[in-house]
């Protein structure tokens, strides 16, 4: 019985298969691998509107994900999208339990409560400090049988990872634990399809810049953790049957500052706040999505901003280069929500949600989205995502140069024989063997 593996390297680009190809794994793994070098990513390129176009097929306006969180005014971290119910459109577990399959995932973003993952551990970051590893899976959607590959995997557990310092390694992130749950769940239950979301590379991107000896350090984890899951597959007997697959959801770019939209807004009037800083009420409102932001405006106001942005953009300093209309976003990215408008970067410049002075920020870690490097820019932009290919399924040595994220998860759902009827990509046939 055929297998299909998913593994998102979140921020994973191809110039990093060079390095990768040195390394005992990964080499053994795709030699004679197929697929889409350089994959064109969704707008805005950020995590979860990308993870979940990777599996269903489509953009944003359709499948209704357009942030990583809920907006809000009050500032603080952001709200993650934990559960699934927030995506509008069919997602390929959906098409699995179609086509009669057993489903797992571990860590993909948004699919909490899903109904069609069998063995599911949710992405999900545990803002309740007092909740235990265990009630917060279950609370998300965790089987017993998932919660065995959870309780399996404690001593990789990252214990420390709300305070976590400035050097990560395997034991202050949650990418040694999940990718060892993964493995559990290969051993224990042989899903016939299973998806695994691992952070490291995107992680040490935006603290570390996008190509150093530190992302060096990220893919020889990379390379250990792919030798790992090979293994439980030998020893589960489904290795040689298995399509393997290496993808991610965005590049990053470098950037040289960081600047508040919100404090722009604010002076331009279009936010009021009180003595102690609070926003009492506002007109427009920024959320960042790294190097492009999303704004939302109220009492009739989208004109009078977005005739200010411009003025602004055409000034040429303040850090990006285009103000787009949803409907501008809508038309040529079908990037859609309830949002207004649109600021881009200006290749320099990456956006925060502050509305306090000073205006620009030195580069620091505090915020997740901003460190030396970041996404959310327009998806032609910047080193591409990858979509790597092994397997039954797969011709050898078929790589195509330049692809659509919206076309993976056809292409998935047709290894398997499925379809994706609400997709707005197509299969990517070149690189499927013919039944
Ligand atoms: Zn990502």
């Amino acid at each position: 019985m055929k297998k299909l593996f998913v593994l998102s390297m979140d921020a994973m680009v191809w110039e990093d298969v060079a390095y990768l190809r040195e390394k005992p794994n990964f080499s053994r793994l795709m030699e004679h691998m197929s697929g889409v070098s350089h994959v064109r990513t969704i707008y805005p390129s950020i995590t979860y509107p990308a993870h979940v176009s990777i599996m269903t097929g489509c953009r944003t306006g359709k499948h209704g994900v357009f942030t990583n969180g809920t907006f809000g005014t009050e500032g603080g971290s952001t709200r993650w999208h934990y559960v699934g119910d927030i995506v509008k459109t069919e997602d390929i577990f959906a098409a699995a339990k179609r086509a009669g399959l057993t489903t797992a995932s571990v860590f993909w973003p948004v699919t909490g409560r899903n109904k069609n993952i069998d063995y599911l551990i949710d992405e999900y970051f545990f803002p309740d400090p007092n909740e235990t590893p265990e009630q917060g899976f279950a609370n998300m959607g965790s089987s017993e049988e998932a919660l065995r590959a959870v309780r399996e995997n404690m001593d990789r557990w990252p214990s420390n990872y709300k305070n976590r310092g400035k050097f990560l390694d395997k034991t202050n992130t949650f990418d040694d634990f999940l990718m060892g749950c993964a493995c559990s769940m290969i051993r224990l239950y042989q899903p016939d399809v299973l998806f695994v979301h691992n952070c490291i590379l995107d992680t040490f991107r935006h603290r570390h810049g996008i190509f150093n000896e530190q992302i060096d350090r990220g893919l020889d984890m990379t390379d250990e953790w792919l030798g790992e899951v090979m293994s439980a597959m030998e020893e589960a007997g489904v290795y040689d049957d298995t399509d393997f697959v290496i993808l991610s959801d965005h590049g990053q770019m470098d950037f040289a500052r960081r600047i508040k939209l919100n404090l722009i807004l604010r002076q331009g009037g279009f936010i009021d706040v009180d003595e102690s800083g609070k926003v009492t009420d506002w007109r427009a409102f920024a959320q960042s999505n790294g190097m492009s932001a999303t704004i939302w405006t109220k009492d009739g106001a989208k004109q009078q901003v977005y005739e200010y942005l411009c003025r602004l953009r055409d000034q040429g300093v303040w850090g990006f280069e285009e103000v787009l209309t949803r409907e501008e976003v809508s038309r040529e990215y079908g990037f859609d929500g309830d949002f207004d408008l649109v600021v881009e970067t200006d290749g320099y410049t990456a956006f925060g949600d502050g509305w306090q002075e000073p205006i620009a920020n030195p580069i620091d870690l505090s915020d997740y989205r901003l460190g030396m490097a970041t996404h959310g820019y327009r998806p032609e932009k910047g080193p591409q995502p990858v979509f790597l290919c092994k397997g039954p399924s797969v011709e050898d040595d078929v790589m195509i140069g330049r692809g659509e994220i919206i076309d993976e998860a056809p292409t998935l759902a047709a290894t398997f024989g499925g379809t994706m009827p609400d997709a707005e990509g197509r299969v990517i046939g070149e690189i499927l063997k013919q039944k």
